[in-house]
This record gives C-alpha cells, sequence and structure tokens, in this order.
C-alpha cells in the first residue's frame, strides 16, 4: 500500500495552548479560492482569540477548547454548527465531544437536529449527567432543560451544502469543515472538543468518529489531548485518539511520532485524515495525511500560527 505523505509541525509551545482545526480533505491550492482560505483563515484566528482569552485570564483548557469549537460551529464555513453538511435525506446531524483530561471524563453527543451549538450539549452531558453519550431525542431533551439555545433545524441548512448534496455545483467540495481545539492551560490540565456534521450524503443514523471517545476525541493529563478529522470509519476503526494516548503512556513514543503511527494505522484502514495534540509538557503535534487541514495553534509566548496546506510549514 503506498503510503499518503504524514505532514505538518511539531513544536514545544509555552503554556497556556491552545491549538485548533477546521478539517481536514482535499485542501490543495489550486481549488481553494482566495476568499474561502481568507475567510477560514479569519475563523481560525477568531476562534484562537475567544480560547486563548479564557487561557490567559487563567480559565480552564475545558472552558477554553468549548469557547474555542463554539467560534467554528457558528461559523457556517465549517461543517458544525449552523453550515454542517447535510445527510443523505437532506437532514443535518450533529456529533460533538468533550474530553477533560483533569478528571479523565467526557461527554458527547450524535445524531441531533436542533441544537445551535452540539458542543454546549455535550459538556452538559459531562457536567449534568453521569452518563458520556447520549443520541438523538435525549440529547435534545437534555439541551432543552438546561436551557441552550434551541433552533429549527432549517436554520442550519445553507445554500452551499444543498448544492454539494445534489451534487450541482460546479466543483466537489474540499470536504473536511470538522472543527476541534485541543488546550494545556496554566495549571497543567488538558482539554479536548470535536463538532462536526458528519460526512456528505451520510446515511441518516450514522456515527462517526467525533463524539466516540477515543476515536475522535480524547484527554488524559497523562499522555495527551487530541481531536481527529478525516475519514471517520477508519478513524474508529483505529481508535485513533486513544491509539496516540497508548502510544505516548504506554509504548513511551513521543507525541509526534505517536500521532504520525496512529495515522498510518488509520490509513491501514483505507482511510486519511489528521489530528491536533498536545502533551503536558507543552509538545504540540498537528500531523496529516490528506491533501491539507484547517489549523491554527497559539501560546503564551507568540502570534497565532495558521496552516492549510502541506506546504505551510508555520504551523
Ligand atoms: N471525521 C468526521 C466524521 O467522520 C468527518 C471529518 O472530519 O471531516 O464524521
Amino acid at each position: 500500500m503506498t503510503q499518503n505523505r504524514c505532514v505538518g509541525t511539531v513544536w514545544r509551545a509555552t503554556a497556556p495552548v491552545l491549538v485548533v482545526h477546521g478539517g481536514a480533505g482535499r485542501i490543495v491550492p489550486e481549488e481553494l479560492s482566495a476568499a474561502r482560505a481568507a475567510a477560514a483563515r479569519r475563523g481560525l484566528r477568531q476562534s484562537l482569540a475567544a480560547g486563548m482569552t479564557v487561557l490567559r485570564d487563567g480559565g480552564s483548557a475545558l472552558d477554553a477548547v468549548i469557547a474555542a469549537v463554539l467560534v467554528l460551529e457558528d461559523d457556517e464555513q465549517f461543517n458544525a454548527g449552523r453550515g454542517a453538511v447535510l445527510t443523505a435525506a437532506g437532514g443535518v446531524e450533529h456529533d460533538a465531544a468533550v474530553a477533560d483530561g483533569a478528571t479523565r471524563r467526557a461527554g458527547a453527543v450524535t445524531c441531533i437536529s436542533g441544537v445551535r451549538n452540539p458542543v454546549l450539549a455535550a459538556r452538559a452531558v459531562l457536567e449534568r449527567t453521569p452518563h458520556v453519550l447520549l443520541s438523538g431525542a435525549g440529547a435534545h431533551e437534555l439541551a432543552r432543560r438546561e436551557g441552550l439555545a434551541l433552533v429549527p433545524v432549517d436554520w442550519f441548512v445553507t445554500a452551499r451544502r444543498q448544492q454539494q448534496l445534489t451534487g450541482i455545483q460546479a466543483r466537489p467540495e474540499l470536504t473536511g469543515g470538522t472543527v476541534g481545539a485541543v488546550a494545556l492551560d496554566v495549571a497543567g490540565h488538558l482539554a479536548a472538543a470535536t463538532s462536526t456534521g458528519g460526512t456528505t450524503g451520510q446515511l441518516a443514523g450514522r456515527v462517526g468518529d467525533t463524539p466516540l471517545i477515543g476515536a475522535g476525541t480524547w484527554a488524559d493529563d497523562r499522555s495527551c489531548a487530541v481531536s481527529a478529522t478525516g475519514d471517520g470509519e477508519a478513524l474508529m476503526l483505529s481508535v485513533f485518539a486513544h491509539e496516540v494516548d497508548a502510544l505516548v503512556r504506554l509504548a513511551g513514543l513521543s507525541l509526534g511520532a505517536a500521532c504520525h503511527q496512529a495515522l498510518r494505522e488509520t490509513e491501514a484502514r483505507a482511510g486519511t485524515g489528521g489530528c491536533i495534540a498536545v502533551g503536558p509538557d507543552g509538545t504540540v503535534a498537528m500531523p496529516f495525511t490528506s491533501a491539507g487541514m484547517f489549523r491554527g495553534a497559539i501560546d503564551a509566548t507568540g502570534d497565532p500560527r495558521i496552516g492549510m496546506f502541506a506546504e505551510d510549514t508555520e504551523c
């Protein structure tokens, strides 16, 4: 099997650290218009700013990743919240998860379609229930009880996603657009959050890797926080995020090497993708085997770094 190039930088950041992604996929300079590239860059910067404000004020990694993902869910160019991709039936089904490295607990929702910000519903599962994953009507009812903003399903549907579903766009879409964040706060705690509409034209009821703790989302203060994106079925079959954790914690690999090896396991299951990851020592890894990945990072010392293409070496 030919291996895709696995690129993306690994660097040592200074706490607090925040890393975000806006999805992996066929993101190449020839196919991304200047306008869309600028919009993606703007969205990633705003997300980093929102999460970093929390971290600089001494807030928790969990609060920071949720603040960062909220911005991307509300930005309709990404595949989460409003602007998420549509199912084969033309519906919207959101998946989201949050993981808290300090407590090693997590919360997630799947197949919901009326909660404005799915990441807040995932947080409600973590903080307000004894469960880890709630689906459909039950998750929606929890969100209602918690007073989260509810919107009609039509509110999520954009013309661009309708055109993408019916295949009438002049050019196939770039795919990707799932969003995620990982953070290390000043107290040394890690957290991760991921949110998605899944894949264009997926069967109604399909669940991807995002809300499956250990597949698309993971955080454990002993090892790493990980948010994945890409071919969900392959990420699930390789239990991707927990594979990264296990390679760091049990096999003693560096975070960068662990991410690369886990992506190879995903590739062996016929999938490409990428992830963002941060360790307790501030090591940041953001590798991908897809053509590109929307990504950004910031730490205590520097300006935000943004990357999209394989050629972007800054990030
Ligand atoms: N991993 C997501 C899913 O399969 C999709 C993506 O990241 O683009 O639901």
